[in-house]
């Protein structure tokens, strides 16, 4: 099912909507936004971000090399992935090195959004790759190139500088496809609807590539 899946959509469609520890890394973001912590939330800045994220792909490919020598270190070094301690064996039942590694993990994903799916994760890393290759991409407008709108609001920094998705970093939460299609969030489209506002002329349904539907001229009276 991964695998297909990744190739239709990316890593998204299970990183996004699927992964355990992902959906717990983002509730305990809202979490955090809900009960007033949100003046201490931040985005890692995209540069730095930009090197961090290359970190996940290091550790995938250290515990394939290490996998080929000894299957047993290998499993230990894939600890990495918090999801044992988390769920499995529960977070108070393990030795502290453990814990304290899933619960700092879990405590950093109050303040920044997905640091582990974003930065760590060698089955995020493995899902990534192949997602270059994915067969459905989001929807872009010519117009995302020089805007920076959904860019700003892409918890995963997925969007670049000319408005391009990354595919292996986008976790698909469809936030830039909300705004696709927000006539008071999408710039284009804000100023279509103020330029049809000024002019009194019909707000007309948006269609799927993201613009107002033109206007149809009226027949002619004869
Ligand atoms: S806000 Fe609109 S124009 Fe800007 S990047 Fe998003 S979809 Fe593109
Ligand atoms: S905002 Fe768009 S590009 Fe960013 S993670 Fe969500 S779906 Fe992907």
């Amino acid at each position: 099912f991964i695998i297909v899946t990744v190739f239709l959509w990316g890593r998204g469609l299970f990183c996004g909507w699927a992964c355990p520890f992902g959906s717990l890394s983002e509730l305990l973001y809202k979490v955090g936004g809900w009960v007033g912590l949100k003046r201490f939330q931040f985005k890692v800045p995209k540069p730095l971000h930009d090197k961090l994220k290359w970190i996940k792909y290091g550790i995938f490919f250290g515990l394939l090399a290490v996998s080929m020598f000894s299957m047993g270190l290998a499993e230990k070094l894939a600890e990495v992935e918090p999801f044992k301690t988390t769920f499995l064996v529960g977070l108070f039942n393990r030795s502290w090195p453990y814990t304290l590694f899933a619960a700092g993990l879990l405590g950093l994903s109050i303040f920044t959004e997905r640091p582990f799916c974003k930065y760590l994760c060698p089955l995020g890393a493995g899902l990534a790759m192949p997602s270059t290759f994915r067969w459905f991409g989001l929807k872009r407008k010519q117009e995302c190139d020089t805007c920076k709108a959904c860019a700003v609001g892409c918890g995963s920094s997925a969007i670049d500088k000319d408005g391009r998705i990354d595919q292996r970093e986008c976790l698909l939460c469809l936030d830039c496809m909300v705004y696709y299609y927000e006539d008071h969030a999408c710039p284009p489209l804000a100023q279509e609807r103020k330029r049809r506002t000024k002019a009194g002329l019909p707000l007309t349904p948006i269609g799927a590539n993201g613009y107002y539907i033109p206007i149809k001229p009226m027949p002619a009276a004869k």
